[in-house]
């Protein structure tokens, strides 16, 4: 297929991207490098550098037979602080995505959606008929794009699928995690392994959880690209299919930072801190529907496998 890879510099848009070209699929990234790398973009892609809003129209026209789309903002501080640049930035930019597509005659969307759009779980694990009550503005934008799919597939023919991940992590050789602003626990631990900061604050230790950590789902880069494309192959004309994307197995704070040390073989000092706001103490995704309809199951669930992927992925930035 011909695919245009909207945030394809970013990072789960980049791996993606990669597995893409691997497949076969011809791909163009479309990405305003805010927060993306043009050196991210896998050879052989053709990077259109430039935002959404102006020249979705005239990049669709060319004749694609579905987007991937990444763009977007997401940082949840930064969502609740500056709520406008969320509504305008992920919601407008998806509409004027969605009437692109519309106009071009694009037949099939596969949207990163986010575990955000849940907010706090009545029941672990999650799964897509749980209530929908996002606790922030990044998750509640996210929703609000899923509400517009939904509608644009019943009355429009679009082929979409939502795929809302829980905490991806790891990385796929040169295609990894680097934001300007990081506040992901995994690079976070990693940096203080490569002395760029002196310790982890870990939020809270007094959680209903075994350790009294916060307890995450936290799911490899490359399994969560692989469904992109067994979802690309699933959607179906005129339908909406929401997945969730998981490993189905939770792991605390601290049994992240006990893995971080044993890869890198640094003592990682780890203080306790306040509890961040608006965390929910256990995120687990159930992914049956994933693993049933799409096929999919998450083949590097190892812990220990995925922090090694991202430490040898940040190693390599430093030249190490
Ligand atoms: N966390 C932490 N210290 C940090 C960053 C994160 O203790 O410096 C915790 C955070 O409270 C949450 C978990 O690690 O329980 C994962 O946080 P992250 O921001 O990576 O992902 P989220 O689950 O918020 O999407």
């Amino acid at each position: 297929m011909k695919l245009l890879v909207t945030g394809g510099a970013g990072y789960v848009g980049s791996v993606c991207a990669a597995r893409l070209v691997e497949s076969g699929h011809e791909v163009v990234v479309l990405d305003d490098l805010s927060t993306g790398h043009a050196d991210a973009v896998p050879d052989g892609v053709r990077l259109v550098e430039a935002g959404i809003d102006e020249a979705i129209g005239g990049v669709l026209a060319e004749g694609f037979d579905g987007v991937l789309h990444f763009a977007a903002k997401s940082l949840v501080g930064e969502s609740m602080q500056d709520p406008a640049k969320y509504w305008h930035g992920n919601v407008v930019t998806s509409l004027r995505l969605l009437d692109a597509m519309r106009e071009h005659g694009t037949p099939r969307l596969v949207f990163s959606s986010t575990a955000a759009t849940y907010g706090e779980p009545e029941q672990v694990p999650i799964a897509e008929t749980a209530p929908t009550r996002p606790t922030n503005t990044y998750g509640a934008t996210k929703l609000a794009i899923d509400h517009a799919i939904t509608s644009y597939a019943a009355a429009h023919g679009l082929a979409a699928v939502s795929l809302r991940y829980f905490n991806v992590a790891g990385a796929y050789g040169r295609f990894g995690e680097r934001h300007g602003v990081e506040t992901h626990l995994i690079p976070i631990v990693l940096q203080v392994a490569l002395g760029k900061r002196e310790q982890v604050q870990v939020y809270g230790d007094d959680w209903p959880t075994d350790d009294g950590t916060c307890v995450r789902d936290y799911i490899h880069v490359v399994d969560l690209a692989d469904a992109h494309l067994r979802a690309l192959e699933h959607a179906a004309t005129g339908e909406h299919r929401i997945y969730n994307l998981g490993n189905g197995l939770g792991f605390s704070v601290r049994q992240v930072v006990d893995a971080c040390r044993e890869v890198t073989g640094h003592p990682i000092p780890a203080d306790v801190a306040p509890r961040r706001a608006g965390d929910p103490a256990v995120l687990v995704a159930s992914s049956e529907r994933a693993r049933t309809e799409l096929g999919w199951k998450p083949e590097r669930v190892d812990l220990a496998g995925i922090v090694r992927d991202a430490w040898e992925f940040t190693r390599s930035l430093q030249g190490a």
